[in-house]
C-alpha cells in the first residue's frame, strides 16, 4: 500500500552539522563581501554562506552540478533561499574563494546579500499557465541581465527587492516589493457561449467578477458582460474557459513601486502602480527594462542610505517621485475602486 499523509522530511534531517550544533545560538553575522555571510555562534564556530543566483526555472543538470559542487566544497549541503537564490553552506573558511572561483567558471553569479537587487520573484509566465498577460523568465533574465552590476555589489541605499507577476493573480511577491513588474491585459473577455454552456458553474463566474460587469444571459444559457464595466483583470477566464481574455497585440506589463513587508522603520507597504502599460516586446522587452532601469537609477541617486523605495518615495511625495523620474503622470494611475477615496488628497500640503 502506498504511503500517504507522511508530510516533507524533517529540515533538521538536512542541516550541515555546523548548524545542527549551533542551532539557536547564532551570535552574530557579517556581510565580508557581496555574496557572502558569515555567522558567527557563541561557541565561535563560524558558517559562511556563499549565494548564487539561480534562474529558478533549472534543469536536472543544473542540479546536478550544484549537487557536485556542494560535495567538493560543503560536505554535501546547501540550501534554496525564499527568492530562490543557492547556498553553499561552507564551515571550512579555506573554501570560500576556491569555491567561488569554481562559482566563476560555470558562469554563477555570487551577488544578492545587502543592499543588493536579489533574484527576482517570479512565476510562470508563457511557460506554463494559462491565464498571463505577459512572461515570467524571459522578462526576469532581461531586467536581470541589465541589472547585472546591482546583484554583485551592495551600492544601493537599501535593498531593493524586484518582483514580478505574469497576471493580476500576483501568484509572488508583485503587491509588496520595491518594484512590481505585473502582466496586465486591456481587453474585455470573448465570450463563448458553447464552452460557458458546457463547462461552468454560472453562478460562480458572475461572482468571480469584481465589477459586476457579468450577468446571466438565460436566453443563451450563459452570461452577458458591460465592457464599460470591465477592467479586463481575467478573473473570470480563471473562472471558466469561455471567458477568453488573453489578446497578443494589446497584453503587456504594468510598473508598481514602494512596497515592502519588513517592520523595520516603517510599517508594511503595497506597492503602487506607476506606469499603467508597457508592451510586451520580447524577447528582451527593452521598454520594461529602460523602465526598471530609470527607476533603480533615481533611487538611488536620491534616497537616504538605509531608506526603501517606499520610504523614500513618501518622504518626498509621489508628485517629486514622477518629476525626479521623468515618468508621465496618467490618470489610469489615479485609484477609482471600491476604497479608492483614501488614496485622494485631502489636504493642501503639495509641491508644485
Ligand atoms: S501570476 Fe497569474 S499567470 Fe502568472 S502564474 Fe500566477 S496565476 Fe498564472
Ligand atoms: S475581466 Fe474582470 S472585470 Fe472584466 S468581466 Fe472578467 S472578471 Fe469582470
Amino acid at each position: 500500500m502506498a504511503i500517504l499523509d507522511q508530510g516533507p522530511l524533517n529540515y533538521k534531517e538536512q542541516l550541515p552539522p555546523i548548524i545542527h550544533e549551533n542551532y539557536g545560538k547564532w551570535r552574530y553575522h557579517e556581510n565580508p563581501k557581496p555574496g557572502v555571510l558569515k555567522h558567527v555562534s557563541e561557541s565561535g564556530a563560524e558558517l559562511y554562506s556563499v549565494r548564487v543566483g539561480s534562474p529558478r526555472l533549472v534543469s536536472l543538470d543544473f542540479i546536478r552540478e550544484i549537487c557536485n559542487l556542494a560535495d567538493e566544497y560543503c560536505g554535501g549541503y546547501l540550501r534554496f533561499t525564499a527568492r530562490h537564490n543557492v547556498e553553499f553552506l561552507v564551515s571550512d573558511a579555506a573554501k570560500v574563494e576556491p569555491l567561488i572561483a569554481a562559482l566563476g567558471e560555470r558562469g554563477l553569479p555570487v551577488g544578492g546579500t545587502g543592499a543588493s537587487i536579489s533574484n527576482i520573484v517570479h512565476t510562470q509566465g508563457w511557460v506554463h499557465c494559462h491565464t498571463p498577460a505577459t512572461d515570467a523568465s524571459g522578462v526576469v533574465k532581461a531586467v536581470m541581465d541589465d541589472l547585472y552590476e546591482y546583484f554583485v555589489s551592495s551600492k544601493l541605499p537599501a535593498q531593493l527587492k524586484i518582483s514580478l507577476a505574469c497576471c493580476l493573480n500576483m501568484c509572488g511577491a508583485a503587491h509588496c516589493s520595491d518594484i512590481a513588474i505585473v502582466g496586465v491585459h486591456r481587453t474585455p473577455p470573448r465570450i463563448d457561449h458553447e464552452k460557458i454552456r458546457k463547462g461552468t458553474e454560472i453562478p460562480s463566474l458572475v461572482a468571480s467578477c469584481p465589477t459586476g460587469a457579468i450577468r446571466p444571459n438565460p436566453k443563451e444559457k450563459s452570461v452577458v458582460v458591460n465592457d464599460a464595466k470591465c477592467m479586463y483583470c481575467g478573473n473570470c477566464y480563471t473562472m471558466s474557459p469561455g471567458m477568453e481574455i488573453i489578446d497578443p497585440d494589446n497584453d503587456g506589463v504594468a510598473i508598481l513601486v514602494g512596497g515592502k513587508v519588513a517592520n523595520a522603520r516603517t510599517n508594511p507597504m503595497f506597492s503602487r502602480m506607476v506606469i499603467p502599460f508597457l508592451p510586451n516586446n520580447p524577447p528582451r522587452w527593452p521598454e520594461v527594462t529602460d523602465a526598471v532601469r530609470n527607476i533603480v537609477e533615481t533611487y538611488a541617486a536620491n534616497a537616504h542610505k538605509g531608506e526603501k523605495m517606499g520610504e523614500w518615495i513618501e518622504r518626498i511625495g509621489w508628485e517629486r517621485f514622477f518629476t525626479l523620474t521623468g515618468i508621465e503622470f496618467n490618470a489610469k494611475l489615479i485609484d477609482d475602486f471600491i476604497f479608492s477615496r483614501e488614496t485622494f488628497r485631502t489636504s493642501a500640503a503639495f509641491k508644485y
